[in-house]
């Protein structure tokens, strides 16, 4: 059974082996001998000039066995990067983590009909992940049906928490203060579970997602 509880958070994890980090170019050297992590190349900060290098060295990089995923890797319409680049570098990504066989954690921004074509079209054969998701019960039900797992952390809509599947559900940290043990005390109780139900349920959804692929 795996000890990882949290699925994404940009904080160093205190117990490395209770979380994924995620990496990204800039952090990379700060990456612990035994910290779980996913690296990715953000939507918010894309360069068209290294972006065909990026994506080469990524692939050497992922076989170091620390990586169980790639991202976090996205479109996001609010943002400055031009959309074209966008496009490119999130697909270049999901074509590399589904043909590495590795899951693909999403920050999605006004783009969700773009990603769901998107794992349509590349007819995706890996577990994509939409990270921090607080879209409303209605997009919820769209991404299950399309396959995709969400990911909970510090804030969300209560009736699309209630609308997830428990096999597809996740929790994070991301970038908040509370601890992934506050985030399971406060989600516990919407779903009519203990935080240790909630817990075990989760840790058997990570476990397929990232260790049995
Ligand atoms: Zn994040």
């Amino acid at each position: 059974m795996t000890t990882i509880i949290d699925i994404h958070t940009h904080t160093l994890p205190i117990h490395p082996e209770s979380a994924i980090w995620n990496c990204t170019p800039s952090t990379l050297s700060l990456l612990p001998q035994t910290q779980y992590a996913s690296f990715g190349l953000h939507p918010w900060s894309l360069s068209a000039s290294t972006l065909s290098s990026e994506i080469e060295s990524m692939e050497q990089l992922l076989t170091d066995n620390r990586f169980i995923a790639i991202g976090e890797a996205g479109l996001d319409k609010l943002c400055d990067t031009p959309w074209e680049l966008q496009m490119q570098a999130f697909r270049l990504q999901a074509e590399l983590a589904d043909r590495l066989n590795l899951p693909l954690i999403i920050h999605a921004v006004k783009a969700h009909n773009e990603i769901m074509q998107l794992k349509m079209q590349l007819k995706a054969r890996n577990t994509w992940i939409i990270h921090g998701f607080r879209g409303k019960p209605e997009l919820a039900n769209q991404y299950l049906q399309a396959g995709f797992y969400l990911s909970f952390g510090e804030r969300y809509n209560v009736q699309s928490l209630l609308a997830v599947s428990s096999s597809r559900l996740l929790f994070e940290t991301d970038d908040s203060q509370h601890s992934i043990l506050d985030i399971y005390q406060q989600a516990a109780p919407i779903l009519s579970l203990s935080a240790h139900e909630l817990l075990t349920q989760t840790m058997q959804n990570i476990d397929k997602v990232f260790f049995n692929r």
